[in-house]
């Protein structure tokens, strides 16, 4: 329709890159040709230690970095992490907040991920806040409350469409190769739409991206963005091959 939004493709680089993966990011660049830009926003997230060195490769290009997770707090003595401001000042603009990998490997639940998505907007940064179900979940027929669930407890009040990101990403499709079907993506995405509606509200709700994420490759991209509110895509794997990504975003 009119009010879809446009596009994003972001990368989740997750803890892989080093320096010397800068011509990765050279070769997106070296991609994104004004027909792709007409089309679809493109996002890097790469781990912190190559964040301030994509961010500035990447001033001019139209290509955003965004973090991979953030302190709920702005500062102090907390060893090891970061701030959202810390972020800002690297050069993000967006970060992942909720990924399932820190849902699962670093106990975070979803008051956690919301206090890091208000951090992050006080920071002005853009959240991408990852939900979404495990394969229990989903053979329980649990998927659509599970959904809800995260989405309610993720969603800080002062979100809008410029600053929060869905990203729906099944806990059992990341990595595995495994995608639902086109009907479970529409039936997911149609849910959080019409969550997102009491959320964020009648003004804002249809503009805010719902991103699809797990197992996307060049092969089913098309078709799974050509599903009804999946507004992009969190891809994992195939976002270190600038190739794979750029095909993914193609896709559009
Ligand atoms: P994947 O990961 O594309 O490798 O499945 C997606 C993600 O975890 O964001």
């Amino acid at each position: 329709s009119v009010d879809r939004p446009r596009p994003l493709v972001a990368g989740n680089w997750k803890m892989n890159g080093l320096k010397s993966s800068a011509k990765v990011l050279g070769e997106i660049q070296a991609g994104y040709t004004p027909g792709l830009k007409a089309k679809v926003d493109l996002a890097v997230c790469p781990p912190a230690t190559l964040l301030g060195m994509f961010a500035l490769m990447a001033v001019g290009s139209r290509i955003a970095v965004g973090g991979q997770d953030c302190h709920a707090k702005e500062l102090g003595a907390y060893t090891g992490d970061l701030s959202a401001e810390m972020l800002a000042d690297a050069g993000a603009t967006y970060v992942l907040v909720g990924h399932s990998e820190r849902r699962q490997y670093h106990g975070e639940k979803d008051k956690d991920v919301c206090d890091k998505a208000l951090a992050a907007h006080r920071a002005g940064l853009t959240a991408i806040v990852c939900i979404g179900e495990t394969r229990e979940e989903r053979e329980a027929g649990r998927t659509l409350a599970v959904v809800k669930k995260q989405l309610r407890g993720s969603v800080p009040a002062d979100s809008t469409a410029q600053n929060l990101v869905i990203a729906y990403e099944p806990v059992w499709a990341i990595g595995t190769g495994l995608t639902p079907t086109t009907a479970d993506v529409a039936e997911v995405h149609g849910v959080i739409r019409e969550e997102l509606r009491r959320l964020v509200g009648k003004a804002e709700y249809a503009k805010v991206r719902i991103l699809y994420g797990g197992s996307v490759k060049p092969s089913n991209a098309a078709e799974l963005m050509a599903v009804e509110n999946v507004d992009g895509a969190l891809v994992g794997g195939a976002s270190l091959v600038a190739s794979d990504f750029l095909a993914i975003a193609g896709g559009y």
